[in-house]
């Protein structure tokens, strides 16, 4: 029987953990009881470097139940770096994983769905959005014109696909080798490969607390996105100057015309703009091209992507008995 490890990131949320956790627990004990899993099978947290009592609700309910597993990460990092620390962690004693948020967000009958895809012979199983409706309009229409804009620019991601969902360890071990510091799973498991499918699932509203991912960190992930599958902006930079030397050779014809039928004095407002409209598009050009070698400047650094600073009790037993 296979050993199905749930990865949890948490980053500050005593609020929901006391609930959620129940509701993971109940999950692996009903699986293991209908002997669709091994009874080796665990949750695990991740805690993201909470300021809060994070850590020690994970490491009570460790030392309660051991089925609850927990590692915590030197500081905060953020959603991404966490779930690829609880993944690897996860890798070392699973067969497979499957992540979702901590906040009762991601509908925990999914992962049935999910066990029976993978049965089927999937080695990745995503969990979809079936609709938004419980999401703010705002959050609806930014994510959707997202979602728009990587196709547009050529990054293979699924659609309404955030980051539940089931990675068989096979899957980890290559994923390992993707070595990039900029995160940004969704796009990165797709390059994986591996037989792949779907399952759809009703996404909830969070149980308590508020979101990490106000506006100004939405984008950013969204930019990292971008920047991270795909160099289509760098290609769009050089086919606006190509359409701006054409248009250009134009206005130099024009203007010798005009120099030679003299009439060339006046022209201080088409200068102007000309000169305003040119320097805007080097300035945006120059700043996506800038991003692209601050990109390179991180990955040059090869710096760790977490650092695991703490484990629970079990864990740590579990580590020892491995390095033996
Ligand atoms: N999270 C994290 N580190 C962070 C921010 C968030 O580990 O720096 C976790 C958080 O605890 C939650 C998941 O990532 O389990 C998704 O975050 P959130 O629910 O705030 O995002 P939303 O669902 O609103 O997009
Ligand atoms: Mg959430």
């Amino acid at each position: 029987m296979k050993t199905l490890y749930l990865v949890i990131p948490c980053y500050n949320e005593t609020e929901v953990l006391p609930e959620t956790s129940l509701m993971f627990r109940e999950k692996i004990h009903t699986l293991i009881h209908e002997q669709k899993i091994s009874e080796n099978s665990r949750v695990l947290f991740v805690d993201d470097g909470s300021r809060d009592e994070t850590w020690k609700i994970i490491s009570s309910l460790a030392r309660q139940d051991e089925i609850f597993e927990g590692i915590r990460l030197s500081r905060n990092r953020g959603h991404q770096n966490a779930l690829l620390a609880g993944l690897l962690e996860a890798a070392k004693y699973a067969d497979i994983t499957i992540s979702m948020d901590c906040d009762g967000q991601d509908d925990i009958a999914a992962v049935d769905k999910m066990l029976e895809e993978y049965e089927k012979g999937s080695e990745v199983v995503y969990g979809v959005r079936s609709d938004r409706k419980k999401d703010t309009f705002f959050k609806r229409g930014t994510a959707q014109l997202f979602y728009r804009i990587m196709k547009l620019l050529g990054a293979d991601i699924v659609y309404n696909h955030a980051d539940y969902r089931l990675i068989s360890v096979r899957v980890l071990k290559e994923l390992e080798k993707f070595e990039e510091v900029n995160l940004f799973l969704r796009g990165m498991v797709p390059l994986v490969g591996f037989p792949s499918s779907t399952v759809y699932y009703e996404r909830k509203v969070r149980v308590a607390g508020k979101t990490h991912y106000p506006l100004k960190r939405m984008l950013s992930l969204a930019f990292n996105g971008i920047t991270s599958l795909s160099v289509r902006p760098l290609q769009l930079i050089a086919c606006m100057g190509i359409g701006i030397a054409l248009v250009s050779f134009v206005g130099v014809l024009w203007s010798i015309l005009m120099y030679f039928m003299g009439k060339t004095v006046s022209g201080w407002a088409s200068m102007t703009c000309i000169v305003c409209f040119i320097s805007g598009v080097q300035l945006i050009s120059l700043g996506i091209i800038g991003e692209y070698i601050g990109k390179i400047y991180l990955e040059t650094k090869h710096r760790p992507r977490f650092i695991i600073s703490e484990y629970t009790e079990g864990m740590k037993e579990e580590k020892e008995q491995k390095d033996e």
